[in-house]
This record gives structure tokens, C-alpha cells and sequence, in this order.
């Protein structure tokens, strides 16, 4: 599962926890060189000192802000003159009944699960143009494929994630650019702590409690994604515990 993993430049946005930095140690151990962005820096500082690669690869980016999507993929080129994957990460999930109209907050997660995934394509796909070579891996969710009650805007955002994927495969393979959408139900993060209706967060902190599966689960599908000769693009994982709806 790990050839093609060695030596790959590969970008990571929200890698400041859960399911990100899950991924860029399991990429670090597999001879991945990675670089990390997220608002945190703190914590990206002690993930650069745990998997021992230097402060140089870690970028503080609010992927809210395409120049600062701009400048984490810049650094990647300017420390190893190439990015072979763009990991499109970084999220938030607010849930919440429409009735609630929390405008605030769907603007935001628009901003960071829609927008941030374009500056993402935007900043990376010139020079994977110019490489004629490239893997973007973008997250969307189980709820990229289903909408509930009090999700309704999160899973607006994660069916928009699947829509520009599955759009920039269709743009991009003539460039020789791989497109996988890796689409997780419940896994061990701290991503229900930005749910902010008060019973929505205590329902789903409950469910996943009882149900999460390990950030693990998530980075192998990275590498399996990224493990696969070059003509083979994995389009779409999607994967959830076993006892998930
Ligand atoms: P976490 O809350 O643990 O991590 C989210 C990451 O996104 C953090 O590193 C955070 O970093 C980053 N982030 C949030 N807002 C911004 C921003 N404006 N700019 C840059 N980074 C930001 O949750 P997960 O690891 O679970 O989430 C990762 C992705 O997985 C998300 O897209 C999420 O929607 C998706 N997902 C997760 C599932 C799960 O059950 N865990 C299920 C389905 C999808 P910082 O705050 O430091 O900026």
C-alpha cells in the first residue's frame, strides 16, 4: 500500500489536528515530505518537532484567505521545487437547524470548507500544470452525500467539495493530474467541538462517542489513494464506522 509515497511533496491544509496531522504522520513515516498549514501554530510547531522535520515546512494559512493559501503552496515549491499532492483538508462543521439563522456562521464554513478547497486548486494547479504531474486529494464527508436535519449547510458545502472535484477531474486529466474525493463519516477528531446549537453538539458528541473510528482510518485512504501507479486515480472513498447509518 505505500509504493509511490517516498519522496512526494505533499501539502496539507487544517493539519493542526485530527485528521490531518493523522495523515502527515503516517506520510512522514512513509517517506512523505510534507508541508503543513493551519491557523495553529503552536500546534504545528510540536507536530514539526514530533515527526523531527523543520519549522520551515509548517505555514501558519487561514485557508479563508487565498493569499495565504498562496504562500503554504509557495513554500512547498520554494523548499522542494515541486508539489505532487494537495491535500484540500481543513474544515468546520457548525451544525445547526436552518431555524436557528445563523448566518455568521454559514458564511464561515462557506468561506473555509467551499472557498478554501478553490484557493487550494488555485494556488497548486499552475505548477502541477507545469510539471505535467499532480494528485489533489479533497475531503468532503458522508455528508457530502446525504443532508439531514441540522446539517443542512454543512452538507451543502461537502456536496459542493464532491461537485469541484469531480469538475477539475474532468478539467484536469489532460495534464496528467489525479483527483481523489475522500469522503469520511464519523472518525475521532475534534470536529464536533465546532458544532454550536447546543443539542445538535450534545446528539453527535454522543454518537461519536459511541461510534468514531480512528484518524487512521483516514490516512491510510491517503496513502492508498497516493499509492497507486500514476495512471490509476482513485476518484472517490467513502468510508464510515461499520455501525454508522
Ligand atoms: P479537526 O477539527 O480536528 O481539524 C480541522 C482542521 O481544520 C484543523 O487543523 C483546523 O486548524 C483546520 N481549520 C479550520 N478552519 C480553518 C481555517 N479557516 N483555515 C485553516 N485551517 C482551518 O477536524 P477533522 O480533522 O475531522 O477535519 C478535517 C476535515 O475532515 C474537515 O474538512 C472535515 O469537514 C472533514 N470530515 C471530518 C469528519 C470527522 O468525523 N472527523 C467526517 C467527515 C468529514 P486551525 O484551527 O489550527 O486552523
Amino acid at each position: 500500500m505505500t509504493e509511490n509515497i517516498t519522496g512526494k511533496v505533499v501539502v496539507i491544509t487544517g493539519a493542526s489536528s485530527g485528521l490531518g496531522a493523522e495523515t502527515a504522520r503516517h506520510l512522514v513515516r512513509n517517506g512523505a515530505k510534507v508541508v503543513l498549514g493551519a491557523r495553529r501554530v503552536d500546534r504545528l510547531k510540536a507536530l514539526a518537532a514530533e515527526l523531527g522535520i523543520g519549522t520551515d515546512a509548517i505555514v501558519g494559512t487561514d485557508v479563508a484567505d487565498p493569499s495565504q493559501v498562496q504562500a503554504l503552496v509557495d513554500k512547498a515549491i520554494a523548499i522542494h521545487g515541486r508539489i505532487d499532492v494537495m491535500i484540500n483538508n481543513a474544515g468546520t462543521m457548525p451544525l445547526a437547524p436552518l431555524e436557528l439563522r445563523q448566518i455568521k456562521e454559514w458564511s464561515n464554513v462557506i468561506d473555509v470548507n467551499i472557498k478554501g478547497v478553490l484557493y487550494g486548486i488555485a494556488a497548486a494547479l499552475p505548477y502541477m500544470k507545469d510539471q505535467r504531474s499532480g494528485h489533489f486529494i479533497n475531503v468532503s464527508s458522508v455528508a457530502g452525500h446525504k443532508v439531514r436535519p441540522g446539517n443542512v449547510v454543512y452538507a451543502a458545502t461537502k456536496h459542493a467539495v464532491r461537485v469541484i472535484s469531480e469538475g477539475l477531474r474532468q478539467e484536469v486529466k489532460p495534464y496528467n493530474i489525479r483527483t481523489t474525493i475522500l469522503s469520511p463519516g464519523a472518525v475521532d477528531t475534534e470536529l464536533p467541538a465546532s458544532i454550536t446549537a447546543p443539542e445538535v453538539a450534545k446528539a453527535t458528541q454522543g454518537f461519536y462517542a459511541q461510534n468514531a473510528i480512528p484518524a487512521s482510518s483516514f490516512a491510510r485512504c491517503v496513502l492508498f489513494a497516493m499509492s497507486q501507479p500514476e495512471d490509476v486515480d482513485i476518484n472517490e472513498i467513502l468510508f464510515r464506522p461499520t455501525r454508522q447509518e
